[in-house]
This record gives structure tokens, sequence and C-alpha cells, in this order.
């Protein structure tokens, strides 16, 4: 299938899209959603699917080779769609925060949307029958669907069905926090390899999911991760930071990367501090569940209930 772009370079339909009716279109953005591009293939394989990525080419480096490679594996074409973000934040001059959450919208959302056009399509969204999150917003022309939550696939499931194929996406494995959180534990660490393997990559990572590597949504010891694992990236979110984190508004600083008045300096100045912390949250939880039952999906829910959501259509 063939991607077009209009006279402003912006990615349209793919031509012959509209004769052949309903469009059915299913983004991809990490495990969640390739698990449901894997069932609902396989469930009505008659029908001709778009793959999208969204991309805000703000992404991490590890997540794009995951993108090539889904595309390789799977013998698929994942049309990258999305805006640059580092353009939008140019022109709204004024860094995306929970309190003028525009990226999702501009970078994400509205490319779609403009993808699919007043096609009729039919989106696939890949929610778990785990998860109570609210879906995508149902319009005239495009209706929405769970493959997930309509076969009753959950968390190992998904993990089942995409480690099955090799396409597991980045775990963001940090060897930092794995060899503090086994010193903490001492004589207990034997608890480690008792770990499901999706509450292991959770308990581990630098990274919860695969999103935007300046995501202000990211928790601090994330931020720490960023910096270890890609300076360079550490940087370019610093001097965005320094360039768009002014309100010409309000000739004051607006909500930075991290907070209200706290530039991105205070990583790098508390690294050793906020892993610490991290360190000391994941032994403690370990040494809870040490002291109470086997390990079951209860521990997952406290990590994943730990973390901040940032929409549909951001890495999931
Ligand atoms: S990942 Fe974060 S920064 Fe990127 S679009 Fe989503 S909410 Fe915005």
């Amino acid at each position: 299938m063939n991607a077009v772009r209009n006279e402003r370079n912006e990615l349209l339909a793919p031509s012959g899209s509209v004769a052949s009716g309903m469009r059915h279109i299913i983004p991809i953005s990490g495990k969640d959603s390739l698990a449901a591009a894997i069932i609902q293939t396989a469930r009505q394989p008659e029908l001709e699917y778009e793959y999208i990525y969204n991309d805000t080419r703000m992404e991490l480096p590890d997540t794009y080779a995951w993108i090539d490679k889904v595309e390789r594996v799977m013998g698929i074409k994942i049309i990258r769609a999305g805006k640059s973000l580092a353009k939008i934040i140019e022109e709204q001059k004024i860094l995306p925060s929970p309190r003028a959450r525009y990226c999702t919208k501009y970078a994400k959302i509205f490319p779609m949307r403009d993808y699919i056009g007043k096609d009729e399509a039919t989106i696939y969204i890949g929610i778990r029958a785990d998860e109570e999150r609210p879906g995508a917003q149902e319009t005239k022309n495009l209706r929405v669907k769970y493959p997930l939550k309509e076969m009753g696939v959950n968390l190992p499931l998904v993990y089942r069905l995409v480690e099955g194929k090799g396409l597991m996406p980045p775990a963001f494995f940090w060897q930092r926090i794995y060899d503090g959180v086994v010193a903490e534990l001492g004589s207990d660490a034997w608890i480690i390899d008792e770990l499901p393997k999706w509450i292991f990559d959770r308990t581990f990572a630098w990274r919860s999911r695969p999103n935007c590597y300046m995501c202000f949504y990211q928790r601090r010891y994330e931020w720490c991760g960023l910096l270890e694992h890609h300076p360079d990236l550490f940087t370019e979110a610093e001097s965005i930071e320094a360039k768009n984190g002014y309100s010409e508004n309000t000739k004051k600083h607006a909500f930075l990367w991290i907070g209200k008045d706290m530039p991105l300096s205070y990583i790098r100045e508390n690294f050793d501090r906020i892993v610490q912390k991290r360190i000391d949250a994941v032994s403690k939880l370990l040494r809870k569940r040490l002291q109470t039952e086997l390990f079951t999906d209860a521990l997952f829910d406290e990590l994943e209930a730990a973390q901040t959501s940032c929409g549909l259509y951001c890495g999931k």
C-alpha cells in the first residue's frame, strides 16, 4: 500500500483506500497495540490493514529500532504518521505539560485524523481486558474496536503473544537499579529470580513505557535513566527547556519538564539521591512481598498503578 503526501509534505491516506470501502487501521506503539494487531489480523485475516506509528520524531532510538524490527518480522509496512513535536513546541512557545497538554493532540491525534480524512474507517486500539481506561471517541466516519478486550486478553497473555514472536518492545533494563536492589536485599535477593518476566521488566526498567524521550509525565528516576542511557537526548531536552520554558505571555517560567521552576539541572545535581530512592522503593516492595503470599498480579498492580498514563496513542 503506497502512502501519499500533500503539497505540505503531510501524509495522506493511501491511494485507492476509499474505493475499497471501510479502512482498517491499527496504530502500533508498544506491546499492547502490537498484541492487538496480532489478534485482530488472526481473527479477520481477510481484511486489508493499515499499520500506523504516530511518530513525534522525539521517540527513543530503542523504540525506532523496535518499530523497524516489527516491520521486518511481521512482514508489514508501518506508516509513520505524526508530526514533529519539536517544531510544534517552537510554534506554541511553551513546553507541553499536564496543564498545557497539546502534544498528543497536535503531534499524534490530528495527524492521524488527517491521515484517515473523511473515509469510513475502523480503528483497532490495544486496551487490555484487565485495564480500566477510556478508549478513543467514535465519530461519524470512525468506528473503534478493542480486540484485546473483546478476546479477554490480559497482561500475561500480551506477554505470551508478543514474546512468542520475539517482538517485545525494549525492556530498558537498568543494571544500576538491579545491582542496587540485589545489594540491598542481600540474602533475600533470591526472590528476584522468582519474579514473572512482566514484573521483572517493570521493576528494573529505567523507563516505564516507550514514549517521547522528554515526556513530562516521566518520573524523576526515569529522567535519571535517560541521562545515563542517552545523555545526548537529555542534553537536547535541556536545550529545548532553556529555549521554550519561559512563557512570553506571563513573563515567568511556565511549567518546565519536571515542574514549575525546577529545571532539568535538578536531575543532574540529585542523580545519586533519586536513583537511591528508586532502589529503596523497589527493595521495599520486594521485601513486602517476601512477607506475604507468593507473587501474584497484585504486585504488578502496585507498580502499574504508580505509573502516570500519557494517553491512548503514547506508547502502549
Ligand atoms: S509521550 Fe508524553 S510528550 Fe509525547 S505526546 Fe505523549 S504525553 Fe506528550
